[in-house]
């Protein structure tokens, strides 16, 4: 029978290997959930797919698990990176959480002209989707990268990258994702913070051409919102549902 539990751990994942536990993980299996040695646990690192392994030894403070075979393989999801303006905390949250339970391969938390949050804890960030990858059932955890400057990420696109651009100012406008372009191709979605983005910024992104630009629907929504709306939309037309 597979394991209730599921554990994301940084350390090689195979047949007979044994994996270590540090001390918040000994207390999270054995204080809160109370497993003791012979029982199962899904484990998966974001590279070797889902093992199951069993306890071997626990204590309150330290513990070894040993793998025993593999329930799932990597599943790695399409080659879509969520570049988002952060917001307020608990929405950056929200937007980080969902973009690794949606299938984000990449998640980038970008400052633009009008961005209301100049900081971010990006270990803080990582670990929610981590944790989302955990209860999600993925055998991958989307990297979240450092801050950085809308402009600079624009500086350097990558030439065979397409971009998917919500532009709020196009609201009520029928622009949807076109599916007949862009399949089987690398994809980013931008979404902008809640002052939206500046006539120069929607100038440039409006002139690459990689971008596509895209309404979503005929109200302005937030940006936690538009995070989960594009997609949707865009695994919909052309990820892995
Ligand atoms: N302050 C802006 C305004 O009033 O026009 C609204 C910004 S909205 C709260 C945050 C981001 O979500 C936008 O920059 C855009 O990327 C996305 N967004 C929200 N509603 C949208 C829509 N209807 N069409 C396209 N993008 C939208």
């Amino acid at each position: 029978m597979n394991a209730k539990v599921r554990l994301y751990v940084d350390h090689p994942l195979g047949a007979g290997q044994t994996v270590p536990l540090d001390r918040d993980q000994a207390h999270y299996l054995f204080g809160v959930m109370r497993l003791a040695v012979g029982a199962r646990v899904a484990l998966f690192n974001g590279r070797d797919g889902e093992w199951q392994a069993e306890v071997a030894e626990a204590s309150k403070r330290s513990g070894v698990l040993s793998c025993v075979e593999q329930s799932n393989p990597l599943q790695m999801p399409p080659d879509l990176w969520l570049i988002f303006a952060p917001i307020k905390k608990a929405r950056t949250d929200f937007i980080v959480e969902k973009a690794a339970e949606m299938g984000a391969a990449r998640i980038l938390p970008v400052g633009t002209e009008f961005t209301n949050s100049e900081r971010i804890r990006q270990d803080r960030l990582q670990a929610h989707a981590v944790e989302a990858a955990e209860q999600c059932g993925g055998t991958y955890v989307p990297e979240v990268a450092e801050l950085q400057k809308l402009s600079g990420l624009l500086d350097h696109w990558p030439a065979e990258r397409q971009l998917m651009f919500c532009d709020e100012a196009e609201v009520g406008q029928q622009l949807f994702l076109d599916v007949t372009q862009g399949e089987g191709q690398a994809w980013a979605i931008l979404i902008g913070p809640e002052g939206g983005f500046s006539p120069a910024e929607r100038k440039r992104l409006h002139g690459m051409a990689q971008s596509h630009v895209v309404s979503l629907g005929p109200r302005i929504l937030r940006a936690d919102t538009a995070a989960v709306a594009a997609m949707t939309l865009w695994q919909q037309k052309l990820g892995d549902w």
